[in-house]
């Protein structure tokens, strides 16, 4: 899990989810499933937490040891524009 401070962390992944290309499948809201290099699905899980950080985790291995992977930048893209789209409550 990470801290999603600001989009410049997520550049590197950026690029490589625009390499890979990976399926992101929704969920619902804040979660979405990612397909692996490797075969299978990720979990990504993006939220705000009750500071106001919006934490983003995944499951696989390199999101476990706090690194920004690349499902977790193939969800987030697809969550802050269905962010952007909710109406602020
Ligand atoms: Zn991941």
């Amino acid at each position: 899990m990470f801290i999603l401070k600001g989009i410049e962390q997520l550049e590197k992944a950026i690029a490589k989810a625009k390499k890979l290309r990976p399926r992101v499948e929704f969920d619902r809201f804040g979660r979405y499933r990612v397909s692996g290099s490797k075969g299978g699905f990720y979990t990504v899980i993006c939220k705000k937490s009750d500071n106001g950080y919006k934490t983003v985790a995944c499951t696989c291995r390199g999101a476990e040891k706090g690194l920004v992977c690349y499902h977790s930048a193939a969800a987030l893209s697809l969550h802050i524009g269905l962010a952007r789209r909710k109406p602020s409550a």
